[in-house]
This record gives structure tokens, sequence and C-alpha cells, in this order.
């Protein structure tokens, strides 16, 4: 795993005025080779390894260094002292620490996350890092089963990332698909038509995207879940699916859900590439979003169009549009 490790360019980071140290870049590299959480003792045992010479307090320094220029993170499992893992192109992320083996094992949630976004903002509190710390027994310590070997975090975040983009773009695959039978307006058939077309190609694309990963590391796809995204692992068209299967669903209402799809899946890409750090999973997500994006763009100008059009020809709303009151369904569109 140590090979797939993104080196940083250390010249960069290196701070101005700072002469080139060779004793520096050697205890960097060891440290980026690891994956875990290192104690200060356990890197120097490490260093002593390589290089008998490099003193404890170098090693000290250099761990200092290495956390203020941003490749080191900090992180206190309540043992009395600090260990620390590497934060380059490492996105941030929880803990499961075994009290027995002392190992601990890493994860991301989405829920954990909006969750605590929540009550922070229900508190009025500017929040700027949340600890998620598990104490317990790991798997390994409880069933007797070889421990599971630290994997690069970078690529089961990018693995993670891809499996709910694929979940997506299946269900907008069917959303749209369904749509292109249901609505009787024929252009509106061929905006439907063209996204199903687009989600099968950019489907392909992430598939593609994913065997290529999964060539860095034969065992990626046996790993344990890194990133959960418990409100997305159906895609997070399958509630739009659904609507559209209801009766009186007219062009006008499949365009409103498509909106709505489109606009949640735009946000919840956009936040989440946002919040994490530099990584092959947030460029999927922000790709991502821009592409939401753009379906969005094209599902609000299309129903404006044909809204136009339907006022035009003197279209007499159905019983469900008059219902629901026309001057909402405008109200919504300037929202849209
Ligand atoms: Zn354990
Ligand atoms: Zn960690």
């Amino acid at each position: 795993m140590a090979s797939t490790t993104a080196i940083p360019d250390l010249d960069r980071l290196r701070p101005a005025g700072t002469k080139r140290s060779s004793k520096r870049d050697l205890i960097v590299n060891a440290f980026l080779k690891q994956e875990g959480h290192l104690s200060a003792d356990d890197l120097v045992v490490l260093i002593k390894r390589e290089d008998e010479r490099i003193s404890r307090a170098t090693v000290y320094r250099t761990l200092q260094w290495m956390e203020e220029a941003g490749i080191a993170r900090k992180v206190d499992f309540g043992e009395g002292r600090f260990r620390f893992e590497h934060s380059y192109r490492h996105p941030r992320h929880f803990h499961l620490i075994c009290k027995t083996c002392k190992r601990s094992y890493e994860f991301l949630s989405s829920d954990i996350e909006s969750l605590v976004e929540e009550v922070a903002a229900a508190r009025a509190f500017t929040a700027n890092q949340s600890v998620v710390q598990i104490y317990g027994t790991c798997e390994s310590c409880t069933t007797g089963r070889a421990p599971e070997e630290p994997a690069n975090s970078e690529l089961l975040f990018a693995r993670d990332a891809l499996r709910i983009a694929i979940a997506t773009e299946r269900s907008g695959m069917e959303f749209y698909g369904r749509g292109v039978k249901l609505v009787k307006d024929p252009r509106a058939r061929e905006v439907f038509r063209k996204l199903a077309t687009e989600e099968v190609h950019h489907l392909k694309t992430l598939e593609a995207r994913y065997d290529n990963l999964l060539k860095q590391d034969p065992l990626l796809e046996s790993r344990p879940t890194f990133l959960f995204f418990k409100g997305a692992a159906n895609g997070l068209f399958a509630a739009g699916t659904d609507q559209l299967r209801r009766d009186g669903v007219d062009d006008l209402e499949a365009y409103r859900i498509g909106i709505r799809c489109e606009r949640g899946s735009h946000r919840f890409f956009k936040r989440y590439g946002e919040r994490f750090e530099d990584s092959e999973g947030k460029q999927v997500f922000l790709e991502f979003a821009e592409e939401e994006r753009e379906h969005l763009e094209l599902l609000i100008r299309e129903y404006r169009a044909l809204v136009k059009r339907q006022r035009a020809s003197g279209h007499k709303p159905r019983a469900t549009e008059r219902a629901r009151g026309g001057a909402r369904g405008k109200t919504r569109s300037r929202h849209a």
C-alpha cells in the first residue's frame, strides 16, 4: 500500500529560507510511508532503523514542523500521549479504537456530520473541528481472526465516493427512463431521453474509474466501508422514481420532481466535495456536483418553456394541478 501514497512536493512545503535537510526528508518520507497512527516514539524507532545517527530531538522537531505544514495531524486516543497520522491527501475522519490491541480504524459518516452541524447551528456555535472516537473491542480481538491491514484511506474514500456516485447515476438513469415513458409533450420526452442517455454515459465513465481504482489495490473491494452515507445509499433519485409512479403525474409535475432530485443531488455532492480535503474522492464529488447542476439548469429552463407553451396553446391544467393551485406552481418555478 505504501507505494500508492502520494508524497507531497517537499520543496514547495518547506518554509521559505529553510535550507534543504536530507534528514528531514528521510523522516518525512518514512512517516508518509506508514498508514495508521504513530506515536512520536514509534517514529523514533522507525527512523533509528534507517539511520541511527538521527536524534530523537530531530524527529520530534520534524514532527512538529510536519504538523504546522499540514502533512501530519495530531490525534489523541486518550492514552496520555499523542499519535500522528498523515493529513496530506487524507480526508478527515473518525476513529474506532480498540482498547485491547490499541489498533485504530478509520471511518467517515455523512449522517454523523450533519447531526453535528445541526446541533452546532441550533446552539449558534461555530464549529471548526469535531472528533468522534468509539472505544471498544475490534473484530480481530473478538474473533481471533488476523487483524485488518491498515489500508490507504485516500483509496477507500475514492472507492466509497465512487460507489455512491454510481448508485446515484443508476437511480437517475431509472428516473429519466421512466420519465420518457410517462411524459406526453414531445419536447419533454426528448429532454428526458437526453438526460437518461447522459446518465448512462456518466455511469460508464464512473464504472471505468472504479475499475481503475481497483487495479491499485487487489483487496480494495473487500476492505471495510470507510464512508457511510445512509441517506444516499439507494441513490438520490430513488424517491423521485416512486413519485413518478403515482397517479396523475403530468409533464409539469414530472419536471418538478426531476428538479427536486437534481437539486438535492447537486447540493449533496457539492457540500461533501467541498468539505473533504484534496483527494480523488473530493474530485469525484465536485465533478459530479457540476454535472448535476447542468442537469438542474436544463430542467428548470425546460419547465418554464413548457409552462409558456401550454399557456400559449390555451392548455387547461389537469385536476391535480388545479387542486395544487396555479399560483403555487408559478412561485415554485421561480425558486427552481
Ligand atoms: Zn483489537
Ligand atoms: Zn486516523
